[in-house]
């Protein structure tokens, strides 16, 4: 349809069809709207459908990391890990589009490229790389926290002769590596799932690595059929205690085959040095785990990642490589936690070299490999594990038009503005799903997802019957917001001077150092959420 043209205006516009797109489109229509979902895939899944690289998995329980929303669903799915891989996760997806036909109101292969709100008609026109113009009276930012991969700019790296992947983005079809000799650079969680699967295949595989992480094992495992049975009997307990906790998961399943849910209790800083070195030696990196001050002190934290650097030297047989792999110089927890499966025993093998980039950083990318100033180093294919502009850059990707055709992207400049995440001043009707400034990327996403639509759903319902046409967040309500969101965050290892996360947009050149999501915890923030419904959605300019 050309700009302009006359189609039938929407009630919603939702952009995305991963699990926020997905659940959106549903609770939507279940409210007799009419409602379509536009994604730039070939299908559902989101998250799942691009990132197909090997070891790609959940690091949410199972049973967790899904859908509430419809009790058969919950009862006739059955998951086969503790911690489900990315195809399994895949499939649960294109099985809910399936049960609930959502592909109908769904165009794929559809990039959103402008959005503008129009004050005269109060409707937002949604213009797609095709050109076409959509307008709806909401628009539903459904484009993911992880959707924009990352890939750093390199001298030379258009040179490389051989294929080039990025985990974010991953073929369809899979990758071969049998028998061919294989770069990756990166060692966030991409990395950390994928390397010990790459090195098994591949004939070599050469690590650059800039800086090392903390990363705990998985102990994932087959999921009893009994468990499984217990956990689909006990889900509205489960349900409840994931909305009401910190980060909407009860750990439901780690006790099961995987690692127990160990509550930290004690204080490392009331230990010896010999009882700490003891306990690594019984129980190597899950020793940390009892530990609260870890996560609140500095100095406690430095002596967990003192026996962290322990067990490293312990697994590691060379002693040259575990120093390399020995994280230094910023806390533990600072960052996005990271397990693992088998990822350190990976460096003891004959065909993985480790190149610590600390010693020597990458000068260009050439027709061969790398070149770095260690040397050069040769290889068929490279593969970039080196994450996302995470939160807002899927947001930024868009030509997003407010009030006054003020872009979003100006708006932000200076880091992400929010009134709980969920709206910007100056963008009525337009909602961001699990946006900066709500728990998000620190939770469980399916429960946040879940919450946020729930919210969204009940405000266009409570528009409706009350005649307003539009909603917005107010100026000082977004200001207080902003404040509450670093109040909570100040003092914790997430906003340590040292650490360098993408939660602080410190993986990419140029973005302001801003922590993005709410860590008050999922259970609070709900709380506020549907307090300020209840108080007439107090922060919020409603106009008939
Ligand atoms: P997404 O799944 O990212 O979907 C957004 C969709 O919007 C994408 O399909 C994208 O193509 C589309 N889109 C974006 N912009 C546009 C546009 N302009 N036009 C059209 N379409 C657009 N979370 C957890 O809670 N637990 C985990 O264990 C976990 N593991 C993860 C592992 C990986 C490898 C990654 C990358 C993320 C992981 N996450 C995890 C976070 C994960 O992103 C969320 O759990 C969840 O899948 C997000 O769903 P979503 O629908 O909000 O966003
Ligand atoms: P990431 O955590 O941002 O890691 C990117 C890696 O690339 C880092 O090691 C980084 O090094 C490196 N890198 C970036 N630019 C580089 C450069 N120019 N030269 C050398 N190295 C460079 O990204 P990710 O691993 O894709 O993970 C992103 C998030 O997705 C995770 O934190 C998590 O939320 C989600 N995820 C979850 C799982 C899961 O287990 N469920 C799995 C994958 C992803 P520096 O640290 O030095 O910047």
């Amino acid at each position: 349809m050309a700009e302009g043209s006359s189609e039938n205006t929407l009630d919603v516009v939702i952009v995305g069809a991963g699990f926020a797109g997905m659940y959106a489109l549903h609770s939507f229509r279940g409210m007799g709207l009419q409602a379509k979902v536009l994604e730039a895939g070939n299908d559902v899944g989101g998250t799942w459908y691009w990132n197909r690289y090997p070891g790609a998995r959940c690091d949410v329980p199972s049973v967790e990391y899904s859908y509430s929303f419809d009790k058969d669903l919950e009862q006739e799915w059955n998951w086969t890990e503790i911690m489900a891989a990315q195809p399994e996760i895949l499939e649960y997806a294109g099985h809910v589009a399936d049960r609930f036909d959502l592909r109908k109101d769904m165009q794929f292969q559809t990039r959103v490229t402008r959005t503008i709100f129009d004050e005269s008609s109060n409707l937002w026109q949604v213009v797609t790389d095709a050109g076409k113009t959509l307008r709806a009276r909401f628009c539903v930012m459904a484009t993911g926290c992880l959707s924009v991969p990352n890939t750093p700019t390199i001298a030379g790296q258009d040179s490389f002769a051989g294929a080039v992947y990025h985990t974010g983005n991953w073929p369809e079809a899979g990758v071969d590596f049998s028998g061919l000799k294989v770069g990756i650079i990166g060692t966030g969680s991409s990395g950390i799932q994928s390397i010990p699967v790459i090195a098994e295949q591949a004939a070599h595989l050469t690590v650059f690595q800039r800086t090392p992480n903390y990363t705990m094992p998985a102990a994932n495992a087959p999921l009893k059929p009994e468990f499984l049975q217990q956990a689909k009997e006990n889900y509205p307990n489960i349900r409840a205690e994931q909305r009401a906790s910190q980060v909407g998961i009860v750990g439901y399943g780690f006790g099961f085959g995987g690692a127990e849910n160990v509550e930290p209790t004690e204080e490392i800083r009331n230990t010896t040095e010999e009882e700490r070195q003891r306990l690594v030696e019984e129980e190597g990196f899950l020793a940390i785990r009892r530990y609260a001050d870890v996560s609140v002190d500095e100095a406690a934290n430095e002596l967990a990642c003192d026996m962290y650097r322990t067990q490293v030297g312990r697994v590691i047989q060379d002693p040259e490589t575990a120093d390399a792999l020995m994280p230094r110089d910023y806390p533990m927890g600072c960052k996005r936690p990271v397990i693992d499966t088998n990822y350190y025993e990976t460096f003891n093998r004959a065909n993985v070299t480790l190149v610590d980039l600390r010693k020597g950083g990458i000068d260009r990318i050439t027709a061969q490999g790398v070149s770095t100033a260690q040397g050069e180093h040769a290889f068929d294919v490279l593969v970039y594990a080196t994450g996302f502009d995470a939160m807002t850059g899927a947001l930024g990707k868009i030509d997003i038009r407010g009030r006054q055709d003020v872009a979003l992207t100006d708006y932000w400049e200076a880091g992400p503005r929010t009134y709980l995440g969920l709206q910007v001043a100056g963008f009525p009707n337009l909602f961001t799903v699990t946006g900066p400034g709500s728990p998000s990327v620190l939770s469980n996403m399916i429960v946040s997802i879940e919450q946020h639509i729930d919210w969204i759903a009940q405000c266009i319902a409570d528009l409706d019957q009350r005649g307003a046409k539009t909603i917005e967040a107010t100026s000082a309500a977004e200001d207080a917001w902003i404040a509450h969101v670093n109040e909570v965050a100040e003092n914790t290892m997430f906003t340590a001077q040292s650490c360098n996360s993408w939660y602080l947009g410190a993986n990419i050149p140029g973005k302001p150092r801003i922590f993005m999501p709410y860590v008050g915890g999922v259970g609070v923030y709900r709380e506020k959420c549907d307090e300020v419904a209840k108080n007439d959605y107090k922060g919020f300019l409603l106009q008939a």
